[in-house]
């Protein structure tokens, strides 16, 4: 049982099972030895020990700015809000406090994952797709969109170029084209021969789970796939029939399951889109804990259903980036390139709010504008 105590209409107070509440009218205590928490009305006092770190708490007056800081300092302490906080730090026009979770993801960011940016090389392989996203400029139905598949030797060149750039890793990606896939086992064996320390990300889509193996077992050891949306009828509004959220969640675990290490994240603003839904993200990776969260707004593509739906936010986008550093602080986030194509200066923009990885293109200029999944795309 969660305890939920709503305290003069102004204080909400949702706390954990375990945890005892003893409540007199304007002083609030939790006690199982380790937390003290007493409320008064000129403000909260928090008392506790090292032990309590998981203990999920939260105390907030909804229209007091230091009730707000306290929320994200109880985000950074225990790694989780309830969902109206979450919703508070998504939808608030209060330009400080969300200058403040940007500020305190990015401090949590340089304790945790270091000064470093991670650079990754992106190679984007094959416009070739099986799916009919409905969101997706290389979905299979558009027309006009030339499709490419690279050869060996050009993505062995797009290696080199990368590799003697410094950038240690390699991020495959591409349409669903299983076919295809199966076709790049010996191209990752010989990637994997010729940088025995790198990574090799894949990025493939949703593929039989001993395909995903054999993939893993060429020398591929990290893969990304993105739910896209937690919300299965949200997911159903924005993928032809037949495209199936749990499907694609049962491929996130397998991949987990084989040993790689697995992103998933997703498209913010996609249409039909509500706050709620982004939260139902977070609780899913809660719940799913990857070890990587790529997110970025959607932009709309010409010659897409999606065509005329107006792009998602780059500040919404900005706010989640910060809230999952606080969530997941050991994750790899990335700042997007879709983030950049809405944001000028995006990626500094990313990782000043809690993102530690950067995405830099190179595929061949002569394809990478066929890699159109979302107008204006910028080429890095
Ligand atoms: N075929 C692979 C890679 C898909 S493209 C797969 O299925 O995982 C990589 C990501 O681009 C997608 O996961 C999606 O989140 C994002 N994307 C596609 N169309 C987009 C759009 N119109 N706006 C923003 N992001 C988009």
């Amino acid at each position: 049982m969660t305890g939920l105590v709503i305290l003069r209409s102004e204080v909400l107070v949702i706390l954990r099972s375990e945890v005892l509440v003893i409540l007199r009218s304007e002083v609030l205590v939790i006690l199982r030895s380790k937390v003290l928490v007493i409320l008064r009305s000129e403000g909260l006092v928090i008392l506790r020990s090292e032990a309590t770190k998981d203990l999920l708490y939260f105390v907030f007056l909804r229209k007091m700015r230091k009730f707000r800081v306290i929320m994200i300092e109880t985000l950074k302490d225990t790694r989780n809000l309830p969902d109206s906080a979450l919703e508070e730090l998504l939808e608030s026009h209060d330009a400080t406090l969300a200058q403040r979770l940007k500020d305190t993801a990015r401090e949590v960011c340089l304790k945790v994952k270091g000064p470093e940016v991670l650079i990754r090389g992106l190679i984007e392989w094959s416009n070739v797709c099986r799916n009919d996203c409905l969101y997706c400029g290389i979905r299979r139905s558009r027309l006009g969109v030339p499709r490419y598949s690279l050869t060996a030797e050009q993505i062995q060149e797009c290696c080199e170029r990368v590799w003697n750039d410094g950038i240690p890793t390699f991020v495959l990606q591409g349409g669903e084209n299983p076919a295809a896939a199966e076709g790049l086992i010996p191209t990752i064996k010989e990637i994997r021969r010729r940088y025995p320390s790198a990574a090799i990300t894949l990025s493939l889509g949703e593929l039989p789970f001993e395909l995903y193996a054999a993939l893993k077992e060429a020398g591929a050891n990290r893969y990304l796939l993105r739910h896209e949306t937690a919300n299965p009828e949200h997911y159903a509004s924005l993928h032809p029939a037949g495209m199936r959220l749990d499907c694609r969640l049962a491929c996130i675990r397998e991949l987990k399951f084989l040993g790689y290490e697995t992103g998933m994240g997703m498209m913010v603003g996609s249409p039909g889109q509500t706050t709620l839904n982004l939260i139902e993200d977070l609780r899913l990776m809660q719940e799913m804990a990857p070890h990587m969260i790529g997110i970025g707004p959607f932009i709309p593509q010409d010659g897409t259903p999606f065509e005329n739906c107006p792009s998602g936010s780059a500040e919404t986008t900005l706010r989640l980036i910060a809230i999952m550093r606080l969530m997941f602080p050991e994750a790899n986030i990335p700042a997007t390139t879709a983030l950049a194509t809405l944001l000028p200066g995006g990626k500094q923009i990313g990782i000043q709010a809690g993102a530690n990885v950067i995405m830099n293109v190179y595929t061949p200029i002569t394809e990478r504008r066929k890699y159109s999944l979302y107008k204006g795309k910028t080429d890095v």
